[in-house]
């Protein structure tokens, strides 16, 4: 597992997710899950996807889909709350248009996927209002 900051986020969509394994042992085995609780996870029909730039210069660009359980549970519950119709522009509004803002520090938690050991997958996103990390050691998240 690691942290960074990308550069620059470029966008954010919701797709359509791709259905599970049949059985939760078969996605554990596919996905590197670390302490998620698995027995928490419940599939969901859309995937949250990022498209952003890192530090590097020659970045041809990256685009990774969030696999956090608080993204499922906030489709479930803006769902019961807005309906179908507003549930995506609820979501965008929380995963993307707060988050990514001039005062925030975005940093993404990755990992790999065990059978492709160069693919890295989104776990979880960390948005602390940016002069707070300004006093944060610059080591404790190494760029
Ligand atoms: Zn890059």
């Amino acid at each position: 597992m690691g942290i960074f900051r990308p550069a620059e986020v470029t966008g954010f969509r919701l797709a359509s997710a791709e259905p599970w394994p049949t059985s939760k042992a078969a996605l554990a085995d596919q996905l590197d899950m670390f302490d998620q609780d698995l027995s928490r996870l419940e599939w969901v029909p859309l995937e949250f996807r990022y498209s952003f730039r890192c530090a590097d210069k020659e970045c041809p660009g990256h685009a990774m889909g969030l696999k956090d359980w608080e993204a499922g549970e906030s489709y479930r519950k803006f769902l019961r709350k807005y309906g179908e119709r507003a549930v995506q522009d609820k979501l965008r509004e929380r995963w993307f248009d707060r988050m990514f803002t001039p005062d925030r520090a975005v940093h993404c938690f990755v990992g790999n996927i065990s059978a492709h050991p160069k693919t890295f997958m989104l776990l979880g996103l960390f948005y602390p209002q940016r002069k707070v990390v300004e006093y944060i050691q610059e080591d404790l998240f190494p760029l």
